[in-house]
């Protein structure tokens, strides 16, 4: 349905009882900067998802980012409460460099981890807030022709703290063609390099006709590639979020020019289920193992 992104369905992935608590999801964003990571959270907030919602937010103009910056909101879907937290992070070559960029964020993502373990060995376990970050996008440049060596350092430091994402980032400034060229070579330096990207999930044998679809697509669009603005352009008497060129404007959400709307169909309705498993279950497990181990040393 119109203005519905379908986290509303998330209780049937889960157990019924984590309906009335409600659900928490942070996504994180990293990567150079200048590839337009700010923008791109401005874009989601921009988005469908909160037309009529709050809107505090959204800024037109953005700004270099300098520090980590977190930003929250409470959305509600038919009765089901999402509490989406977006961190924005400065790219390297802004504030940071290289070295000392990935510490900035694997701190980052270690105190969430910390803040988790202290809140489960606390007296109230059974409510904690779950403020792990369950993704991290990583942001691409299109004028590459790949993946570059720092991308490949920081994306390595990154895989065994949370979920990465790679995403091409302003993909207007490429053809079609050349987009797919860009993903091919990214699928396969990834391969060669052996990142561990996050990975879609096994299908189930009797899994429905949908979910099979809604997995080839994704598949078929890995990596995604976005073009992200923060601007309203009125187009025909129609109000879009696009950019606008001397040649013409790009529907930030026009499928034919930007995987936009099949991210945040992903992340925030059909993988964010497994996203949080992936977090708790892997990574956070394995923070906690080498916790313990420190302890006893
Ligand atoms: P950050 O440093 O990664 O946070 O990048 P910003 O969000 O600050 O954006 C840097 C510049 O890139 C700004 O001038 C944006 O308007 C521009 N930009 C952001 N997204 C896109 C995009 O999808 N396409 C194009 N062409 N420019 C973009
Ligand atoms: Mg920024």
């Amino acid at each position: 349905k119109e203005g519905e992104i379908g986290f509303a369905t998330l209780p049937d992935q889960v157990h019924r009882k984590s309906v009335k608590k409600g659900f928490d999801f942070t996504m994180m964003v990293c990567g150079e900067s200048g590839l337009g990571k700010s923008t791109m959270i401005n874009s989601l907030f921009l988005s469908e998802l909160y037309h009529g919602r709050r809107q505090q937010y959204v800024q037109e103009k953005i700004n270099q980012t300098v520090q980590i910056e977190t930003k929250g909101i409470e959305i509600e879907e038919k009765g089901v409460k999402l509490r989406l937290t977006v961190v924005d992070t400065p790219g390297f070559g802004d504030a940071l460099n290289c070295e000392t960029h990935w510490k900035t964020i694997d701190d980052f993502l270690c105190s969430k981890f910390m803040e988790y373990y202290s809140a489960e060995s606390g007296l109230n376990r059974k409510c904690i807030q779950d403020n792990r970050v369950h993704c991290c996008l990583y942001f691409i440049p299109p004028y590459g022709h790949g993946l570059r060596e720092m991308d490949i350092n920081l994306m390595k430091h990154l895989q065994d703290r949370v979920n990465v994402i790679p995403i091409i980032s302003k993909a207007d400034t490429l053809t079609r063609n050349e987009v797919n060229k860009l993903k091919a070579r990214i699928r396969s330096d990834i391969q060669t390099h052996d990142i561990k990207v996050y990975q879609l999930p096994e299908l189930d044998s009797d899994e429905d006709e949908t979910v099979r679809t809604e997995d080839a697509e994704i598949k078929a669009a890995w990596p995604f590639a976005v073009v992200a603005s923060t601007q309203i352009l009125e187009v025909r008497g129609q109000k879009i979020h696009g950019r606008l060129y001397p040649w013409g404007v790009v529907d930030v959400e026009d499928p034919e020019h930007s995987d936009f709307l099949k991210i945040r169909k992903m992340l925030i309705a059909t993988h964010m289920q497994d996203l949080k498993e992936v977090t708790h279950d892997i990574l956070y497990e394995q923070f906690r193992a080498q916790l313990l181990s420190s302890f006893s040393n």
